[in-house]
């Protein structure tokens, strides 16, 4: 691995913040990378609409919405490599070094805009149908379901969203909220109410069965305590994000005891010159404000690689 590649400012992640980081400091006019291990978009690019991100009063499909702002970026010459999952980062020096599977990076400013990555729902069967009924993103894998019974496991705006999309393909959706109570508020409920094959449980499932393949859930009611088989055919996990933090932590960057970045109100780290955004800070976990911390972040970050040039 002897290529090596120098920049300004490099971006660890290509979602909404990533994405927002890079057409900050490109459009400052500093050499900017984002390194990008999945799809870039991040987790914005599944959701089926977003109807609270400023300037769509209609709504706007997800994916198109991160297409855009990657477009932006590349409009100000911010170079987004995919394929490019970093595994390391040595912050010792002045020039920060970030090290991925292909190649080396050498930078001034680094912004961390890693998001978060599924959490589990911890029984068992989930491992064991994983891709044979179990799944954790409904939109990518909701329309191998259609005509048939699905389980929704998550008390949140996630699990909402994933049972409103589920509702227009599979037979009956069950929302099981895991959680004593519904986390879900406003218009998102009264949808999800008016949803006729919409059944929200309130009870916590503790096994996944089946054959080869799912076949029901194993649910015991929170107020009954009684255990009940609820068969259904693919059983989507909606419990939110933890945050994707191993690598940072490596390098000595703080995080809070749930994993999330710790950053001040400029988005600096405790690390000088390293930056953080979006839901790995556990901000507010949405694009609007994966997108406000990210622009904060290359703001600070293109005045910090400034003073270095
Ligand atoms: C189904 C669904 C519906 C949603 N609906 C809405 C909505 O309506 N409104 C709303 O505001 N929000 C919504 N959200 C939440 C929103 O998508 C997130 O808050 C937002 O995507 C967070 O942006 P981010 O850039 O911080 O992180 P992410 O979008 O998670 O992006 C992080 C990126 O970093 C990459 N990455 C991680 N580690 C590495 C590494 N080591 N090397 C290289 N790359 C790495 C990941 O692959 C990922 O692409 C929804 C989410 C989902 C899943």
């Amino acid at each position: 691995m002897s290529k090596q590649e120098n920049c300004d400012v490099l971006v660890v992640g290509a979602g909404p913040a990533g994405l927002t980081a890079g057409i900050y400091s490109s459009w400052l006019g500093l050499k900017t990378i984002v390194l990008e291990s999945g799809i870039v978009g991040g987790r914005a690019w599944l959701a089926p609409k977003i109807e609270n991100f400023p300037g769509f009063e209609q709504g706007i499909k997800g994916s198109d919405l991160v297409e855009k702002m990657s477009k932006q970026a590349s409009r100000f010459n911010a170079d987004i490599k995919i394929n490019e999952e970093v595994i390391g980062l040595d912050l010792h020096d002045e020039v920060k070094k970030v090290i991925s599977r292909r190649q080396n990076y050498e930078t001034s400013a680094l912004i961390i805009a890693t998001g978060t990555q599924r959490r589990k729902l911890s029984v068992a069967g989930e491992a064991d149908f994983l891709g044979r009924g179990v799944s954790y993103c409904a939109v990518c894998d909701g329309p191998f379901f259609r005509g048939s019974d699905v389980a929704i496991i998550g008390n949140g705006e996630e699990a909402a969203i994933d049972a409103l999309f589920l509702a227009d393909i599979a037979r009956k959706v069950a929302v099981v909220t895991q959680e004593k109570e519904v986390d879900i508020e406003g218009t998102l409920l009264d949808r999800l109410q008016k949803k006729p094959n919409v059944e929200i449980i309130k009870g916590k499932v503790t096994e996944i069965v089946g054959q080869q393949v799912v076949g029901a859930v194993k649910i015991v009611e929170h107020e009954s305590q009684q255990e009940a088989l609820k068969e259904v055919k693919g059983v989507f996990i909606s419990l939110g994000g933890v945050p994707m933090t191993a690598v940072v932590r490596n390098a000595g960057i703080t995080t809070d005891r749930a994993g999330c970045l710790t950053v001040d109100r400029q988005q600096r780290t405790n690390v000088e010159g390293v930056f953080a955004a979006g839901d790995c800070t556990c901000g507010g976990m949405q694009v609007v404000t994966a997108a406000g911390e990210g622009a904060m972040a290359a703001m600070r970050a293109s005045a910090y690689a400034r003073k270095k040039l």
